[in-house]
């Protein structure tokens, strides 16, 4: 395979259906075997440029020939307490530390991963990161569908988090016009995005959901019609709610509703929804490489459907802050493997949580998440799409009594029928999840709609 026929091609313009047509439909295995050889390539330099794998694969033999994608488990994991501790090993002319693979003459722009969880991370971008993050970015925007005719409302507030300079470059890219209306106040927002006859938003998904409930009320103040018709939404797990996208399509009334991931640390989108809406693809193949493992044992795990697991990813073509089986800590449900309906390859996933995020029942590993789409789901029509989960202190992980869960009752349902249902909601998530929570059941429309984050966890006593 030569480097032209790597080319993205839509960078021409025109009306072609994918980004780069070439790695897109090629089959998974090729794929992977071409970026196994790209890993070969790069393992022996990248001693000598960071410091940090020089000691992380100081074991390993020189010469090291990756055949496969399998043999990346020769390798250890980086974990983000390896990056943590090599960026508070800093120096003037290392300022991100010790995995500063690049000079400083070098490295055009600093970003921080967007993680809630301890001191913020940096990474550093030399020109040709900079180039290779906004294609794969770009590539994540194309497949869910945007285009260069689209009128894009950036909805991230700050430039330096992985979402906000680098997808602004994404949808440039493209050739779309971008319109980086995040951090102004939401009510001005609402309107610019009417004035400006945006086609296309990208925000959080509870933002999204917050803008859908207000969308109509700013139609009829403005007296402009919406244009919009494109909507992508990631950063929180809630579309994997049916009744969420529902809510959100036809608030904004549009059903091009398309979810979007990526980690910061590694690329801020890789992973994108296509037309046939069953799961995010994965968009950066000519960058960066992915394996499914158990988060137990570390053990590959082959890409099939219904397979679950947690994230990792290398990052092959990295100059200044590279990043070699980087464990991601997002648990993904793998929702499609082999040729999808759109023509792709590559996996497909949906986010089920954060290794972060996880709570402890008597030894029991649950997601918040979890316990959320599975009371949705099965009582829906008697609960709204939204719980509150409490804990006692902010890193309270274990849980000897049972979860506390608040879930709010639909506006339809009687008061008679609280007692009953909490029972039945009990049952339901001791069956299935194998943990015990203690619900409440609220009236409907009693929990905060935050506007930025609808925050599915909620602390004891901290407002
Ligand atoms: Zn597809």
């Amino acid at each position: 395979m030569s480097g032209d026929s790597l080319k993205s091609s839509a960078a021409a313009g025109g009306d072609q259906a994918y980004w780069n047509e070439a790695l897109e439909t090629m089959v998974w295995p090729e794929v992977e075997r071409w970026q196994a050889q790209q890993i070969t390539a790069m393992l022996e330099p990248l001693r000598q440029r960071s410091q940090l794998y020089r000691q992380l694969h100081a074991t390993l033999p020189a010469g090291i020939k990756l055949g496969s994608l399998a043999d990346l488990a020769a390798l250890p994991f980086t974990m983000k307490d390896d990056i943590r501790g090599a960026q508070e090993r800093n120096s003037d002319a290392q300022p991100f530390g010790e995995n500063q693979a690049a000079p400083l003459t070098d490295i055009v722009q600093a970003i921080t991963s967007s993680g809630t969880t301890g001191a913020p991370l940096y990474y550093a971008l030399t020109q040709r990161d900079v180039d290779f993050f906004t294609d794969a970015i770009a590539n994540t925007w194309f497949t869910a569908g945007l285009r260069k005719h689209d009128v894009v409302a950036h909805l991230v507030g700050l430039p330096m988090v992985a979402g906000g300079l680098p997808y602004a470059d994404g949808f440039r890219r493209i050739g779309a016009t971008l319109c980086w209306l995040g951090g102004f106040p939401t009510d001005r927002i609402l309107r610019e995005m009417r004035r400006l006859r945006a086609t296309a938003l990208l925000a959080t998904t509870s933002f999204g959901l917050y803008l859908s409930e207000q969308w109509d009320a700013v139609g009829r103040e403005t007296g402009l019609p919406s244009k919009l018709s494109k909507v992508l939404l990631g950063g929180e797990p809630g579309l994997n709610q049916p009744e969420i996208r529902e809510r959100i399509t036809k608030g904004l009334q549009t059903s091009h509703l398309r979810e979007v991931m990526g980690l910061g640390d590694v690329i801020s989108a890789m992973w994108g929804e296509c037309e046939a809406h069953a799961g995010m693809h994965f968009n950066a193949q000519k960058y960066v490489a992915v394996e499914l493992i158990d988060p137990d044992s570390g053990a590959l795990l082959p890409w099939r459907e219904g397979a679950t697991g947690e994230i990792v990813y290398t990052a092959f073509a990295r100059d200044a802050t590279p990043l070699i089986r980087y464990r991601s800590r997002d648990h993904a449900l793998v929702t499609g493997f082999g040729k999808c309906a759109c023509g792709r390859t590559s996996p497909r996933i949906r986010c089920i949580g954060r290794t972060d995020d996880m709570l402890i029942y008597k030894g029991m590993n649950v997601f918040p998440t979890s316990i959320r789409d599975l009371i949705s789901k099965h009582f829906a029509g008697q609960v709204e799409p939204m719980l509150r989960i409490w804990k006692e202190r902010k890193d309270q992980v274990r849980f000897d009594d049972p979860i506390p869960v608040d879930v709010e009752a639909s506006p339809s349902l009687d008061k008679s029928a609280y007692a009953s249902l909490v029972q039945k909601i009990e049952h339901e998530v001791r069956n299935q999840l194998q943990v015990r929570i203690a619900v409440t059941v609220l009236d409907s429309g009693s929990l905060p709609r935050s506007v930025y984050k609808n925050s599915l966890v909620a602390v004891r006593g901290a407002g």
